[in-house]
């Protein structure tokens, strides 16, 4: 206690104002690399939840008031000022998150600032149509804003996932109430100032930070939010969309991922275990979309597991500031042991740990890179989202069985292919269930490809028109000509 009041204090931002939260409650934000405090962050309560329900309803008006083209032009300045500021957001996402800094420079920080531009671009590009349907009518759609939209946000890309959701609702004309994790909540803050100070009125972009069952069950309960956003858990997003029920909320879940990587035996083995390796290892597997199946036919099985086994071995673990690091900690200590107990269940099922599976060191959240070989496709660490770096190797026999065992989780998010039969890839792609399919290659995103699954992975997609539409009510308006 006595070194929180060095802490920084962060306060709720509402309709353009740091608030304190009305509890006068605030939470410790931890370094998950050192386990140490780094910030003390406000909890918000369902009261602060209301105050930025009014400001965001408020500031409908204004937002969609402005020239379609004006929002395009403060979304360009967002961005300008995002790409300003991204070495400052870079450092806090990773003390926040524990991500390596070089893999927020590389990879998040230019996606968040690709997604405002391109949403920026759309922002006077949404557009209704005519329809011809009987002489004597004009008959034509315009698209609205959907109106308040709930933006509830993960840990594992807090800066990337939010934009996501914030950059299309904004170019849409809506207004927002942002709930970053409760555990990475940094970020987010400071996107909110710099938004404000791009010119985005007061009351459009508000966070609120604080706890998922609090502030995030108000938001979702609450009249006044019209569109509910997330990206979490299953289990969260049955509750949200039970919560939507209420007064119809519109929602879009993006959940979680137990993705296939399928290695066929006329493979190019090196390029598909190095694009494997990185499918579960990147971001320590705390990845919705991480291959964290990586299904090897009978043939190239050991070589396979060998050569990802040596991939894994030679990943540098270590401090996220560090420059040649290249995985960081896992995000909190409830994470690290849900990975350790998975490794645990993994070794009962049967499976054998052919390298990893132990904590690194006793301080900061930091666990080896693990390959599970031997494993079967009904054990638990084969059906389960782990997110964490642990990959499950099984053994297939040909394409329909290679197929079977993709298709038989609750998920449906991702898959790769890997094969030099062009016939083959583009069969075994068309049955894989899956949002997205990779073909000798793996884990590229784009913010022009929709982005989502089917089943426990979630209703709906984001990114590119989909994400127009997800924010936006059409209108069809009729006219008659002659009375
Ligand atoms: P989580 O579901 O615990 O939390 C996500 C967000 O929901 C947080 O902001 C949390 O505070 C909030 N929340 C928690 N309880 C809530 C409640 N009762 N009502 C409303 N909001 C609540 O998930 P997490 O642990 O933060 O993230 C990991 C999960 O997210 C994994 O399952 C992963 O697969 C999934 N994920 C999916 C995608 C995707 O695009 N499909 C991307 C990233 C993460």
């Amino acid at each position: 206690m006595s070194t929180q009041p060095q802490l920084p204090r962060h306060d709720l931002l509402i309709d353009g104002k740091r608030l304190p939260p009305g509890t006068g409650e605030y939470s410790t934000d931890i370094n998950p690399a050192t386990e140490l405090p780094i910030a003390l962050v406000a909890q918000g309560s369902a009261a602060d939840v209301d105050l930025a329900v009014s400001a965001a309803r408020a500031a409908l008006k204004v937002w969609c008031g402005l020239r379609a083209a004006e929002r395009g032009r403060i979304l360009y300045r967002f961005a300008d000022l995002l790409e300003a500021n991204q070495e400052e957001l870079t450092a806090l996402e990773s003390l926040d998150a524990g991500k390596p800094l070089a893999a927020v420079r590389r990879q998040d920080m230019p996606a968040v600032i690709d997604t405002v531009r391109y949403y920026a671009g759309w922002a006077d590009k949404i557009n209704g149509q005519v329809v011809p349907t009987r002489p004597g009518a004009l008959t034509y759609t315009v698209r609205e804003p959907v109106g308040v939209v709930a933006a509830i946000v993960p840990w594992n890309f807090p800066l990337m996932i939010g934009m996501w959701k914030i950059a299309p609702a904004l170019a849409c004309g809506c207004t927002l109430i942002v709930k970053p994790a409760e555990i990475t909540p940094l970020t987010a803050l400071r996107v909110g100032e710099l938004a404000l100070q791009a010119g985005l009125p007061p009351g459009v972009l508000n966070i609120v930070t604080g706890k998922g069952s609090v502030v995030g069950n108000a938001l979702v309960a609450h009249p006044g939010i019209d569109k509910v956003t997330f990206t979490g858990s299953p289990g969260v997003g049955r509750g949200i969309m039970q919560g939507a029920a209420a007064n119809f909320k519109r929602i879009t879940l993006e959940l979680g991922g137990k993705s296939a990587n399928l290695i066929f035996a006329d493979a190019n083995v090196d390029a598909a275990v190095r694009a494997a390796a990185s499918g579960i290892f990147f971001n320590a597997g705390q990845v919705c979309s991480a291959g964290s199946r990586i299904l090897a036919q009978r043939e190239v099985y050991d070589e396979v597991v060998e050569k990802l086994a040596a991939r894994a071995a030679s990943i540098r673990v270590g401090d996220p500031a560090a420059p040649d690091t290249t995985m960081g900690p896992l995000v909190s200590s409830t994470q690290m042991k849900t990975v350790l107990d998975y490794v645990e269940i993994g070794k009962r099922e049967g499976a054998i740990a052919v390298t990893g599976g132990e904590r690194v060191g006793g301080k900061g959240y930091y666990v080896q890179p693990t390959v599970f070989a031997n494993v079967g496709h009904e054990m638990r660490v084969s059906q389960e989202e782990i997110f964490g770096p642990v990959a499950s190797v099984i053994r297939f026999e040909d394409e329909a069985d290679a197929v079977r065992i993709a298709n038989g989780t609750a998920f449906s998010l991702a898959a790769g292919v890997w094969s030099a039969d062009i016939g083959r890839v583009h069969q075994v792609a068309a049955e894989l269930k899956a949002g997205t399919v990779w073909i000798n290659t793996y884990g590229h995103t784009d913010v022009r490809l929709p982005w989502g699954g089917a089943g426990d992975s979630g209703l709906g997609r984001e990114h590119g028109d989909a994400a127009i539409d997800n924010f936006t009510e059409p209108k069809a308006i009729w006219l008659s000509l002659r009375q």
